[in-house]
């Protein structure tokens, strides 16, 4: 058996009541052997000493011999030794010793009490036989008083014999209950530690998070009844524990496909999670920053500030936050708000982070783009206004000049007629987009129309015009409009950037699922720092130039969206000096 502690103090406290128990009943039963023993001797005696009451009586005529030998047969014949005293104590005869060798018995206890009572008795040692005896004695009556005493007695020694005897076998027989007593009770202490150390061990992998785990039921007492507690308990946990983890899991889920960046801070400002779009926004790795202070992870002096407001203040704080990045600065707002415990006290911050950078770029673009058009529409506008003004106020002009304010009037309507229909292309590319009205064209007729159109322009600056179509067709899903727009803007924009002498060709192919176009030419070519911006609208290389061959800088944007708009992309490549190319590819219509 284990010594649990427990179970070791409860057996032991078993086993000394079980030997207390035994030994006080082995000592109550062998005294109250003893006693009925004695009893029983007691009482022989006294009906021998009874008995022997007439026998003691000398006989008429009967020498102190004879009487003698009477007395000792008599002792005899009953068992036991017989003594007769007379009542001045003196021994008359004895049925063992010489009666004339004892001395005076008048103060012996048995004696006295049957002086007194008629009957008395006594236990003591006999130095005369040198044993311990019983004594029984009685008075020998004639008329009212007594004349002799009749004592009896035997030696206690086989008493004793017989009680020791006794008294071992009560040992032994207690002796062995105890034994038994002992071992059913390791017995049933090693069950019980057994069922215990189940249970404990159970409650243990339980601890340890191993909710699957089942007791066996085995019985209907207290222990089964334990057991089946524990497996109710166990499935409560296990529930719990599910519900628990897939809540966490939402809740992870939750943050983790949010575009804002959410930072949980403790107390202390360490941080306690951290979102994959907060990680991102602020280019830290999220498992690193777990249990670090944001200081130290982040170092981004707005966030601590901001946490250490609403750690102070325990309320919320919403300020921005500028993050300057190896490529581009970031620009957050970022909302604070105190976590509470269940007392309702502030045990943490919670941060979350909106990065606006390019919602404020929208906001420039925007801004940009309201300028831009109105700085564009201006100065035609102004124009017209002063040739008209002068028109009207000098009514002496000349028919020639005359004709060429109006002709320059024109030419500037029209230039407001370009921009206003690109800008209307533009804005229609951007609504529309994806929803434009589309059907299963053939580029090769597409590029082959625009062509045509461009021919008369090429002839005359001077230009080689040429086309390489593939023998097949080259089908995309497509809005026609859009596309000659496409093909025409970029068309236009070789023409026009190509001085005299130059080619220009456009290629039809297909790559990977995807039509090609390629329009080549051998003009200006443009600077690599320009490359990045010029599918920007309003953006221009030279703006004079562009002005005066009658561009609105917003072609480049147009190819561009149309590109967008159908799937597709546009990119371009050129070498100043020498020509540029720009490549348009567009998914192919599936068939
Ligand atoms: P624009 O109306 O001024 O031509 P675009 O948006 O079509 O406006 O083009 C933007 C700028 O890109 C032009 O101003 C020009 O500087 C440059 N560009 C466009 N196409 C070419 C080309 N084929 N060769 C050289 N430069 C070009």
């Amino acid at each position: 058996m284990r010594r649990t502690s427990f179970l070791w103090v409860l057996y032991a406290s078993y086993a000394v009541l079980i030997l207390l128990t035994t030994t006080i009943a082995g000592v109550l039963l062998s005294r109250q052997q003893r006693q009925d023993a004695m009893a029983e001797v007691e009482q022989n005696l006294t009906s021998a000493a009874q008995l022997s009451r007439d026998v003691a009586v000398p006989r008429e005529g009967e020498n102190a011999t004879r009487y003698q030998a009477r007395i000792r047969e008599a002792g005899v014949r009953a068992g036991v030794r017989l003594t007769v005293i007379d009542t001045t104590g003196t021994v008359v005869a004895d049925s063992v010793e010489d009666a004339a060798g004892m001395n005076d018995h008048s103060t012996r206890p048995e004696i006295l009490q049957a002086s007194e009572r008629q009957t008395g008795s006594a236990t003591r040692y006999s130095s005369t036989i040198g044993t311990d005896m019983m004594y029984v004695a009685v008075a020998v009556p004639e008329g009212a008083h007594h004349v002799a005493f009749v004592r009896t007695s035997v030696p206690l020694t086989e008493i004793n014999e017989r009680l020791s005897q006794t008294r071992l076998l009560i040992a032994a027989s207690a002796g062995i209950a105890a034994l038994v007593g002992l071992l059913i009770g390791a017995l049933f202490a090693r069950l019980l530690t057994r069922r215990l150390t189940r249970l404990t061990k159970a409650a243990e992998a339980l601890a340890a998070g191993e909710y699957e785990l089942e007791l066996p039921i085995g019985s209907r007492d207290e222990f089964g009844r334990l057991a089946v507690a524990f497996n109710d308990m166990a499935r409560q946990l296990k529930e719990r524990m599910d519900t628990i983890v897939s809540d966490r899991n939402q809740v992870v889920a939750i943050l983790t496909s949010m575009t804002e960046g959410v930072i949980a801070v403790d107390a202390r400002q360490n941080i306690v999670h951290i979102n994959a779009a907060a990680a991102a926004m602020l280019g830290v790795n999220a498992a690193d920053c777990i249990g670090q202070p944001v200081w130290k992870a982040v170092r981004v002096s707005a966030l601590n500030e901001a946490a250490d407001a609403v750690l102070e203040t325990g309320s919320d704080d919403r300020r921005e936050a500028r993050i300057t990045g190896e490529s581009e600065t970031r620009e957050l707002e970022l909302r604070t708000a105190p976590l509470r415990d269940s007392r309702g006290e502030v045990a943490g911050a919670v941060l979350v982070l909106s990065d606006f950078t390019d919602l404020r770029r929208l906001e420039t673009v925007r801004t940009d783009f309201v300028s831009n058009v109105s700085h564009e529409l201006k100065t035609p506008l102004a124009a017209i206004q002063a040739l008209v003004e002068t028109l009207i106020d000098d009514e002496t002009i000349d028919p020639t000049t005359r004709a060429d304010f109006l002709g320059r009037i024109a030419k500037q309507s029209r230039r407001l007629n370009t921009i206003v229909l690109d800008l209307l292309s533009l804005s229609r590319m951007e609504a529309e987009g994806k929803g434009l009205e589309r059907k299963p064209i053939d580029l090769r007729t597409i590029v082959s129309e625009c062509i045509e159109l461009c021919r008369e322009t090429s002839q005359k600056a001077g230009i080689t015009l040429a086309c390489q179509l593939p023998a097949s067709p080259v089908r995309v899903f497509a809005n026609d409009e859009a596309m000659k727009q496409l093909l025409g803007n970029l068309l236009d924009n070789a023409l026009k950037y190509t001085p005299g002498e130059g080619r220009v060709e456009v290629r039809v192919s297909t790559d990977n699922g995807d039509a090609v176009v390629e329009v080549e030419d051998t003009g200006a070519g443009i600077e690599a720092s320009h490359l990045p911006r010029i599918f920007e609208r309003f953006y221009r290389v030279d703006r004079a130039r562009s002005r005066e061959l009658g561009g609105t800088g917003l072609g480049l944007a147009i190819v561009k969206h149309v590109a967008l708009a159908h799937g597709g992309a546009v990119r371009v490549s050129s070498t100043p000096g020498k020509g540029s190319t720009f490549v348009v590819s567009l998914p192919l219509a599936q068939r």
